[in-house]
């Protein structure tokens, strides 16, 4: 039986690991479906503390999980697809079909992109359609792209793909973005970048020919349809927590967050840290941040089991 199974490979999960391993909990990390987690789809990190000069995701990831190695933290592929929390040893069941038995889980899984989840955009996705810019986005030299959303990933990704497109437009369903001032200045001051306020996506063009060739956009204010030629569409309009495997057995909010007490969750033994109970900072580093509150209460967790 594993004394502690992190479940998770973002800056949350390899965290845990780093504080775990060092604290000879011995951590078993899951790597879970996208092992690095968001930020190996992010190029350039500005905001870490300690890489004055910024640092890649994909790099900064690596390191992190070097570390965790160093100390003694094992890793292992592949998803947890079933859980069962309340038994006791806790056990969790992998792709792969083994079930691993354990005392203390700390759940690290983050959030994955959101689609708009209109037909077209459904059935075109991989064929134009993208919810990752710095992964796709080089294969989209030199001609018009969109992006879809407001925020802070919608800046980030319109300007890395002016990098490689003939043309950015940004297409946002209100009059003001929700990102940060600097990001959305840097967007708005970009030669490349358009942007189409008060717009929503009613189709993706074209289903009948299995690729992205524009879109029919319409004006929230003036009901008017157009049609924008695009080759890509990249939407960038939020994340959603990854917690299927633990849906009825832990406590939830509104929006489908785990609701955690310094990362204690409803279910003793059990903790959640990084982007899964945070639908408010979502920051690289509050995922790190809570991925050592969470092996620090582990810890204590495992400390007065043995006392019991
Ligand atoms: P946000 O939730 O901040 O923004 C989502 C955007 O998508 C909003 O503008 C929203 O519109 C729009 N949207 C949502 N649903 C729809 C829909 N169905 N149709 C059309 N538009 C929609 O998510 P982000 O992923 O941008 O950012 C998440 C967090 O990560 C934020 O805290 C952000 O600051 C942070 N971040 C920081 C970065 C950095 O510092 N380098 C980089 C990327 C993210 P509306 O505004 O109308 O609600």
């Amino acid at each position: 039986m594993e004394k502690l199974v992190i479940i998770g490979t973002g800056p949350a999960g390899l965290t845990a690991a780093v504080y775990a391993a060092r604290a000879n909990l011995d951590p078993l990390v899951i790597e879970g479906f996208q092992p690095g987690g968001q930020l190996t789809t992010t190029a350039e990190i500005e905001n870490y503390p300690g890489f004055p000069e910024g640092i890649d995701g994909t790099e900064l990831m690596a390191l992190t999980r070097k570390q965790a190695e160093r100390f003694g933290s094992r890793f292992k592929g592949g998803e947890v697809t079933e859980a069962c929390l309340t038994c006791r040893p806790m056990t969790l069941t992998l792709t792969d079909g083994e079930t691993i038995e354990a005392q203390s889980i700390i759940i690290a899984t983050g959030a994955s992109a959101q689609y708009l989840g209109i037909e077209s955009e459904q059935k075109l996705i991989g064929r134009g359609v993208s919810g990752c810019a710095t992964c796709d986005g080089s294969f989209y030299r030199d001609v018009p792209v969109a992006v879809v959303g407001g925020g802070d990933t919608a800046m980030e990704d319109a300007l890395f793909l002016t990098h490689f497109a003939s043309k950015v437009t940004v297409i946002h369903r209100r009059d003001q973005f929700r990102a940060s001032p600097i990001m959305a200045d840097r967007v708005q001051a970009h030669p490349k970048v358009e942007v189409l306020w008060d717009t929503v996506i009613e189709e993706v063009l074209d289903v009948e020919k299995n690729e992205v060739t524009g879109l029919k956009v319409r004006n929230v204010k003036t009901n008017e349809i157009s049609q924008l030629d695009v080759t890509g569409v990249f939407v960038a309009i939020g994340h959603k927590p990854n917690t299927a495997p633990f849906i009825g057995q832990l406590n939830t909010g509104p929006t489908g967050y785990l609701i955690a007490n310094s990362t204690r969750t409803n279910i003793e033994g059990v903790f959640a840290a990084g982007d899964v109970q945070d639908s408010v900072y979502r920051q690289a580093i509050t995922a790190a941040g809570t991925g050592c509150a969470a092996s620090i209460e582990a810890e204590r967790y495992l400390e007065s089991m043995k006392q019991d």
